[in-house]
């Protein structure tokens, strides 16, 4: 099976190239350059499903798939927000640091049972006969009012997950991949893609 990942976030490839390997492994998973799409894609779309469902068009084509992640951080003492707007919260280019630094002074005076928040993942596909679906996965979390730990990306050493009792940037990649809003939203849409396979 021939997919296109579209994408251009390095972390965000590695994490579902790993979570997606162990239900395809025999799936040969192309990037946006090998099949000539460069450049940036606007993302104009207000939902996550709609970003997704941008992203995955741009990479989509005849006898492949073609799949997308948006995500982002919504914090519930903010609205919900940055939303679709986390990569771009604190201005473009994405920078993590800055991000991060917008949030913790955002959320400053907040005690520690207001900074609740959840990560979202919308992952889209679109198949080779044109069809298209999306999947969503969830992580609830808190934000912390200092940054632990070192692995993973953008938000993950704020992000403080009850069910691991660590922030995913404390967290072993395994232990994420296990109760992360990608990992929840993948194991999703590996089952709606295995249903497909078999109509
Ligand atoms: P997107 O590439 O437009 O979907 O933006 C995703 C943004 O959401 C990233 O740049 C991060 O700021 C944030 N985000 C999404 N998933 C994660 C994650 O697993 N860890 C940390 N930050 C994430």
């Amino acid at each position: 099976m021939k997919a296109v990942l579209a994408s251009h976030n390095k972390k965000k490839i590695e994490e579902i190239r790993r979570i997606l390997s162990a239900f395809f492994p025999d799936v040969t998973l192309l990037s946006l350059e090998q099949v000539g799409v460069t450049g940036e894609i606007e993302e104009t779309g207000e939902t996550f499903e709609e970003n997704a469902l941008i992203k995955a068009r741009a990479g989509a084509g005849a006898g492949r798939f073609s799949i997308a992640d948006d995500s982002g951080l919504e914090v519930d003492a903010l609205g919900g927000r940055p939303g679709v707007y986390s990569a771009r919260y604190a201005g473009e280019p994405c920078d993590d640091a800055k991000n991060n630094a917008l949030l913790l002074s955002e959320l400053s005076g907040v005690p520690d049972t207001g900074r609740t928040g959840r990560y979202v993942s919308v992952i889209a596909c679109i198949c080779p006969d044109g069809q298209a679906f999306t999947v969503r996965g969830t992580c609830d979390g808190r934000i912390l009012t200092a940054p632990r730990g070192t692995a993973g990306f953008g938000y993950d050493p704020l992000f403080f997950v009850p069910e691991l009792q660590k922030t995913f940037a404390e967290a072993t990649a395994e232990e994420k991949d296990s109760v992360s809003h990608r990992g929840r939203a993948l194991r999703a849409f590996a089952k709606a893609l295995q249903n497909y396979r078999e109509e």
